[in-house]
């Protein structure tokens, strides 16, 4: 991966500009806790550190007493510690260079580089001048060497006030780079700083501090945002000015902006002190605390880092690439395990009372590495979510609803056959009958359409669910004034009534699953502690929000009057979108277009689909289109790895399709059989009597009958109106109830009409 700091360090390295060495920093400001966009920075540094088997320090800038603390050194290290960097030994604070700092700010006023300026802040500003104006000169620009240096060395001693004075550069007032009319280096604060105490009242500013500590360190690249393109003059011409033992040069690359999400330590800091989240490890919160907590992998975050890369340009990220990124790790490596959100009684009737069993069930799908698994209880009485059950389901409802079947993840196929409700009319309890031959979904020809997750009565174990979903709703929640008014007021839903199966109990707090049908979860480190188990979403199995327009999240209450079908591969807007390493590859190998390849990259269970499909036979643009444009809607709300059809018989739909052996509409037709109970394509063809007719024989007789039935239109065809095709056409499909092969219709019409 090389991107534009990558390729400069290689030029610098093949110069020899700094004999080989490659040596980085992170400079947080301990004055909040680190987020998603100081990851970005900390992968970068530390990442380019390993790959050119330089180092990268750790570096608190902390030159201002008021707002650090070292609760927030102690998270920055925990929290990089936890991405997986390591500094070794090399853990500085700016606040130790404060010496050196102030010896080199003498040097700059011996040089005349640097003078004391008396003048209110007000009129500091003021004479700075404007982009049109250049500046001028204050009153105290030529105090001699020795007056500022005497002035100088007062203010460190202790013996003006606040805002008294401050030291500037002598720099260039006419400068067409504001910042570089002599830029402020030093004020007077009176304020105790937390390492240093009240040793220093004098601090330097950012502008200053900064490049001085880089070259004390010797870093050869130091990395900001972009927004400190102008200051690199600045730290240009301190590094030339003074006696510094390097010479590191600033380059600016784009800051990480996620939609959704607030990076900005000050803004976090008042959700925090406003109350408005828990903390700063609050599971919603875009710092890494609580991205941890939320059960978020390091090296989800990381994947995240890399997939976004370094630019010149700043660009906001789309969550969606984000929990791309956190599904795809944990999907590979977290156990799937039942738990139900609000649970609802189903009572079988007909299996004993007496009876139980244990049923196998795999944690993990067949597709990962991992192996391993568990006896699930069944038993009599069991827990299903309430919102897979509809008194009054609506079209597109395939759980359970009075008199209809449903399958029991890893069990039974079962029947509702009444409800019973409590004398507010509340459905209280489901009676229902299970079929015996269907365990484990053995039973060939008995397939229902909808599978959900339960959890044995007797075996369930309490838990508290968080659902956790994004704190705003609107993507840039400080775009304006107040980012309040923005807060998701749904952005945490706890249920309390919770239950899980028993084979979590005694995992570890932090231990990660996912919930089968409902998300990723985490268990929560500081309220699981107890021995309570308390859950934290992490993320949800799909995007619901890209489907927001169309239906309901799963987990958030039951469907609304009219649920529209859940697609669960979303055509995503037609704009310029990154591409993942495998849809790239789409693109060269299968050369499917961008949206295609998208579409079926994005999610690698729609990957894995798309390409056994392919390899078994089909063209890839027909399985590509199929996919795209013809399965969402009928998964309603199915993941691909859980529809009744296999990828080769969805193959061999396709290539009856491009075969020409069925037309297009019946292919949707056979498609919608196969989505709703699975089956060989070539079997529902014949049964449904859906051959094509793709025989001239056959169709002759009825082009002929048609035209002359229609002897008008063929006489007004002949005459020149040709757009009377489209009629035949249309004729010739409605009498071979859609089988005819269109394109041979065609051709013995034009034939029969030329005659
Ligand atoms: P904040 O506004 O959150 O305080 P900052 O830039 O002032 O951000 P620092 O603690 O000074 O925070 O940042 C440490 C390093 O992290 C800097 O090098 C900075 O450039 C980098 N950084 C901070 N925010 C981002 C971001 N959103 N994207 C990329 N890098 C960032
Ligand atoms: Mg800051």
């Amino acid at each position: 991966m090389s991107d534009f700091i990558r390729q400069i360090i290689d030029e610098d390295n093949r110069t020899g500009r700094y004999g080989g060495d490659v040596i980085t920093r992170f400079p947080p400001e301990p004055n909040g806790y680190a987020h998603i966009g100081h990851a970005k920075a900390i992968c970068l540094n530390f990442g380019i550190a390993l790959e050119y088997h330089g180092r990268c320090h750790l570096r608190f800038d902390d030159t201002n007493p008021e707002t650090e603390d070292m609760e927030y050194v102690n998270a920055f290290i925990e929290d990089i510690k936890w991405l997986g960097f390591d500094w070794g030994k090399h853990l500085y604070y700016a606040s130790d260079y404060f010496e050196q700092m102030y010896e080199y700010a003498e040097e700059l006023i011996r040089k005349g580089l640097a003078y004391v300026d008396s003048s209110t802040e007000e009129e500091i500003r003021e004479a700075r001048g404007s982009i049109s104006e250049p500046g001028r000169p204050t009153r105290y620009r030529d105090r001699s060497v020795e007056e500022n240096l005497d002035l100088f060395r007062r203010m460190r001693a202790g013996e003006f006030a606040d805002g008294a004075h401050v030291l500037r550069g002598r720099i260039d007032l006419a400068s067409k780079n504001m910042l570089m009319r002599d830029p402020v280096f030093y004020r007077i604060r009176h304020a105790a700083h937390y390492r240093r105490g009240n040793d220093w009242c004098i601090y330097p500013l950012y502008d200053y501090a900064h490049p001085l500590e880089d070259a004390i360190e010797s870093i050869t690249h130091s990395l900001c945002t972009l927004e400190f393109d102008n200051n690199r003059e600045i730290y240009d011409w301190l590094v030339e000015h003074t006696s510094v033992p390097s010479r590191p040069r600033q380059y600016e690359f784009a800051r990480l902006a996620v939609d959704y999400m607030m990076t900005s330590k000050r803004k976090l800091l008042q959700l925090v002190n406003d109350g408005l989240v828990s903390g700063w490890d609050d599971p919603r919160m875009p710092t890494i605390a609580g991205m941890r907590r939320r059960g978020i992998t390091p090296q989800a975050i990381r994947s995240f880092c890399d997939m976004v890369g370094v630019s010149k340009a700043n660009s906001r990220v789309d969550i969606a690439k984000f929990e791309y990124a956190i599904r795809d790790d944990l999907n590979q490596r977290v156990p799937r395990v039942l738990a139900v959100l609000k649970p609802l009684r189903v009572v079988l009737t007909n299996y004993a009372e007496s009876a139980a069993e244990e049923i196998d069930a795999p944690y993990y799908p067949h597709d990962v590495p991992l192996q391993g698994s568990r006896k699930l209880p069944f038993t009599r009485e069991l827990y299903i979510d309430s919102d897979d059950f509809m008194e009054d389901p609506p079209r597109g409802f395939h759980r359970l609803a009075p008199g209809r079947e449903v399958r029991l993840r890893y069990a039974y196929i079962i029947k509702c056959e009444s409800v019973v409700k409590n004398a507010a009319g509340e459905v209280i309890e489901l009676r229902c009958t299970y079929d015996p031959d269907t365990r484990g979904g053995a039973a060939a020809g008995r397939t229902v359409k909808g599978t959900i997750h339960w959890v044995s009565v007797p075996h369930a174990v309490p838990c508290e669910v968080r659902l956790y979903d994004r704190l705003f709703t609107v993507p840039i929640p400080d775009e304006d004034d107040d980012f309040r008014k923005h807060l998701n007021p749904n952005s945490l839903v706890v249920m309390r009534n919770a239950v899980i199966e028993p084979g979590v109990v005694g995992d570890p707090p932090g231990s990660r699953y996912q919930f089968e049908r409902l998300g990723f979860f985490c268990s929560d480190e500081l309220d699981s502690a107890s021995g309570r188990l308390v859950y934290n979403r992490t993320v949800t199995l799909r995007d619901t929000w890209a489907r927001m327009s169309g239906a309901q999240p799963v987990d958030e209450g039951r469907p609304q009057r009219k649920p529209k079908i859940e697609p669960a591969i979303q055509p995503l807007p037609v704009r310029a979108r990154e591409l993942n390493e495998t849809g790239r590859r789409y693109l060269s190998q299968y050369e499917l277009d961008e949206v295609e390849a998208d579409v079926l990259s994005r999610d690698p269970v729609v990957a894995r689909f798309f390409e056994t499909a392919v390899t078994n036979g089909a063209d890839a643009h027909s399985v590509a289109r199929w996919l795209v444009n013809e399965v969402p809607g009928r998964l309603e709300g199915r993941s691909l790895d859980e529809v009744p059809f296999t990828p080769t018989q969805f193959a061999a739909l396709v290539a009856l399709v491009d075969a020409g052996t069925i037309s297009n509409s019946a292919g949707k037709e056979v498609l919608a059989e196969m989505a709703q109970q699975g089956g060989a394509p070539q079997e529902i063809v014949e049964r449904r009597g859906l051959l094509q007719i793709s025989d001239a024989g056959q169709l002759t007789p009825v082009v002929s009958a048609i035209v002359q039935a229609n002897a008008d239109k063929a006489k007004a065809y002949r005459a020149g109106k040709t757009g009377l095709l489209g009629f035949f056409v249309g004729q010739v499909m409605a009498r071979t109830g859609g089988r005819a092969n269109p394109e041979l219709a065609r051709t013995l019409i034009e034939a029969a009409l030329r005659e």
